[in-house]
């Protein structure tokens, strides 16, 4: 029979939960959170991460319990805050924490070899936390010494170093560590981030900034958790704001994370960071090769780094002393990770920040609605930047009504002209003064889709639910969910009649703009035309250097680029994804639109932007008008409180996909029957809708469903949720059950 304490393991497999152990003699006083562990598991054995101790056993462990084979790191693998984060967020999204911890470990670590190269160069030192004190530990002499010691030395040392002075302090360190007075830290004898802070030449920060980095400041020193909105305009200089506040951080010997939604689209924020602070910039990327990223993780794990700038994924890097945390264009929702554990990153940033005592900066010229009303509520302080820099204006926005520019003659097309006059002659003005433009559509191809003249067949995709997208470069017609491609038909296949290429894309925008302004250098950056990170980099560059007049683009344009030649924006068609069935589609296309219009006018000569529409009147078209973000969000926010949609209620989707039809509608059903039998009686406000097929009934020739939760608190859904998890394993192989809580994309 087993003692306690037993050990609590995440095993690296897709299994839910956490696993109890029996610790060997042998292994005891030496098993440290995050540890990478071999355990049994079923047959054989399994790598592990070890959790913390408990003193409880599952129900029915009894006598059996197994125990932990062997310990794999002697630094652990995961430092202790990013297993206390992986756990709450396994919980949250309802995902299996051992592949939670493999996915947030670097290739290297996350497998059973063992990591020497990760354990090279690592010191350990002791750090007495504020307000330890001796004065309490009358009862531990061992443990008041080694504390003496540590604060007789100025509060920290190296962990050998004490264990040289205090016979036994490795252990007794420990102990403290876990009553909260000393914390353990690894840090390289190499490099220190002072030495790599590369003091860049400050400018004269605007009035709004001055405030927004006074108050970070402030927060840094005071330590302790404190989440900030960072609401400014486009151009107001939000960049200036985190370097400036990473840097106080750094100088306090803190550690500062800065996550952005994409950074091969948007070079110029990391470009910033590199020139204020040299090398001491981890950049984490999503193309970075696994002996870099392995490189990176042990530079930061090792305190060598302090400072990372990186995507989503980065929310995880192991680093120390956690003091700053920044989610740039926080609104983004690239923030969502739609795989495998699918948590939002801005959300958990928040959560991580809380863990460690951080200042948590979400910034944003267009918040989302959950920050906003989180700021609302009092839980973030607000900090503005109504203006931009150099007292520039806003540009102007002006709307195009589309219906009205419609060709009434019969037998004319249907469509609207790609470009209106007031488009053409803006244009003109524009290339004229040697400005450049940025033309927005946010659809790839040539033709968005193909109908038959005669019996009105349009063209769809054999495997998904979808129009097929005519693309003029490869003359071929694509599948934008299944990528299947094929050749464009002489003619209707039904009929014989001719085909209409209808719906504009941005090929053919690009088309269009090239005919009308012959001497323009016209190029187009979406996802065709930046096929690599090469590609993608030379268009950027290409339209910063002034070799382009005019850049069309879908969404990659509206990004955070600083480009201080353009004074035209144009919105091609602002209702794209306007009436996508998805309740964030009005809060999507204003932010877009008002993204995008940021981007003019950023330099010396005031910008302008011209908002093609056919629905002028709506609420995300129209307050963009007067960048009427408040106007726009108090409407919004009204409409979700109404329809109880975030955030005044949480949500989960439940996304079913199945091979075959009728088995993948059956368990929709069944896992609807066993979640409403399982809605708590008492709680109120707490719906299921569904099972309804989804949005896009088929996908890859696979069935689709979804049933959605919602509810005032996460808790209130615990009773439908562990019902629909109870019946997974039971479903057959061919349908596929997944969990999202906090869904981003509804469709
Ligand atoms: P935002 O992210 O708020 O849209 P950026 O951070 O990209 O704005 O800043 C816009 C431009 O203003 C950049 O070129 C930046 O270098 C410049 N800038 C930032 N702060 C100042 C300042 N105080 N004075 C002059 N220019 C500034
Ligand atoms: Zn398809």
């Amino acid at each position: 029979m087993a003692t306690p304490p037993y050990a609590s393991v995440a095993v690296g497999r897709p299994v839910r939960g956490e696993f109890t152990y029996a610790i060997p003699d042998a292994l005891r006083g030496q098993l440290l959170p995050g540890q990478r562990v071999l355990v049994p598991f079923g047959r054989g054995k399994a790598l592990g991460f070890y959790l913390g101790e408990t003193d409880v056993l599952p129900e029915g462990a009894g006598g059996r319990l197994k125990a932990v084979d062997r310990i794999l790191d002697v630094v652990p693998a995961l430092p202790a805050d990013l297993v206390q984060l992986l756990r709450f967020a396994a919980r949250h999204y309802r995902y299996p924490l051992g592949e939670a911890i493999r996915a947030a470990l670097p290739p290297g670590l996350s497998g059973q070899d063992d990591a020497k190269e990760a354990a090279a160069k690592v010191t350990w030192f002791a750090a007495a936390l504020p307000g330890a004190s001796p004065e309490a530990l009358k009862r531990a002499p061992a443990q008041a010494a080694a504390l003496s010691y540590l604060l007789a030395v100025g509060g920290r040392a190296p962990v050998d170093e004490v264990a040289h002075a205090i016979p036994g302090a490795r252990e007794t360190l420990k102990k403290l560590r876990e009553k909260r007075l000393v914390q353990l830290e690894s840090v390289a004898q190499v490099a220190t981030v002072r030495e790599g802070l590369h003091q860049g030449r400050h400018r004269e920060l605007t009035p709004g900034q001055v405030r927004a980095v006074q108050a970070l400041r402030e927060a840094l020193d005071a330590g302790g958790f404190s989440p900030f909105l960072l609401h400014g305009v486009t151009g107001s200089g939000k960049t200036e704001v985190y370097l400036q506040a990473a840097e106080h951080a750094l100088s306090r010997g803190k550690g500062v994370l800065i996550l952005v939604p994409e950074i091969a689209l948007t070079p110029q924020l990391v470009g910033r960071f590199r020139s204020r602070f040299g090398d001491a910039v981890a950049v984490l990327h999503s193309a970075l090769k696994d002996r870099e990223r392995l490189r990176a993780w042990q530079r930061l794990r090792s305190g060598e780094l302090r400072l990372a700038v990186g995507v989503r994924s980065a929310l995880f890097a192991p680093l120390q002393g956690l003091g700053l945390l920044v989610v740039d264009e926080e609104h983004d929702p690239s923030f969502k990770q739609e795989e495998k554990l699918r948590y939002q990153a801005r959300d958990l940033a928040v959560v991580r920040g809380s863990q460690a005592g951080a200042t948590v900066v979400l910034g944003s010229a267009t918040p989302s609605l959950e920050t906003l009303e989180n700021t609302r509520r009092g839980r973030y302080r607000k900090l503005v930047l109504d203006a931009r820099v150099d007292d520039r204006p806003m540009p102007e926005v002006a709307l195009v009504d589309l219906r009205a520019a419609r060709p009434r003659v019969p037998g004319a097309a249907e469509e609207a002209p790609v470009l209106s006059p007031p488009l053409l002659q803006a244009m003109g003005e524009t290339l004229a003064r040697g400005q450049q433009v940025i033309l927005f559509l946010n659809r790839r191809g040539h033709s968005t889709f193909v109908v038959c003249a005669v019996c009105g067949h349009s063209l769809r995709c054999r495997a998904c639910d979808v129009c097929l997208t005519h693309h003029l470069s490869s003359g071929r017609v694509q599948c934008h969910y299944c990528g299947d491609a094929h050749g464009l038909p002489a003619a209707c296949p039904e009929c014989n009649g001719q085909l209409l290429l209808l719906g504009v894309g941005t090929e053919r925008v690009e088309a269009e703009v090239a005919e009308r302004f012959p001497t323009a250098r016209v190029a187009r950056l979406d996802r065709d035309a930046a096929s690599s990170a090469e590609k993608l980099t030379e268009l950027l560059a290409a339209f910063a250097r002034r070799e382009t007049d005019i850049l069309v683009g879908t969404q990659m344009v509206a990004k955070g680029h600083d480009f201080p030649g353009v004074t035209l924006v144009c919105v091609v068609m602002a209702d794209s994804s306007l009436s996508l069935p998805d309740f964030r589609s009005a809060e999507r296309t204003f932010h877009l639109l008002t993204q995008v219009a940021g981007r003019a006018g950023r330099g010396r000569d005031p910008g302008r932007v011209l908002v093609q529409t056919y629905n002028p009147d709506s609420e995300a078209v129209s307050r963009v008008l007067h960048h009427d973000y408040d106007g726009f969000s108090a409407q919004e926010l009204q409409w979700r409180e109404g329809f109880l949609y975030p955030p005044y209620a949480r949500m989960v989707a439940i996304r079913v996909e199945g091979e075959h039809p009728e088995q993948t509608a059956a368990v929709a059903r069944a896992l609807g029957q066993k979640m409403a039998r399982a809605l708590p009686r008492a709680a109120v406000g707490v719906r299921l809708l569904g099972p309804a097929p989804a949005p896009i009934a088929r996908i890859r020739g696979k069935t689709r469903w979804q049933l959605l939760l919602k509810a005032p608190t996460h808790a209130a859904m615990a009773g439908p949720l562990d019902a629909a998890e109870a019946l997974l394993p039971e479903l057959p192989s061919a349908v596929k059950v997944v969990i999202d809580v906090d869904p981003g994309a509804m469709l």
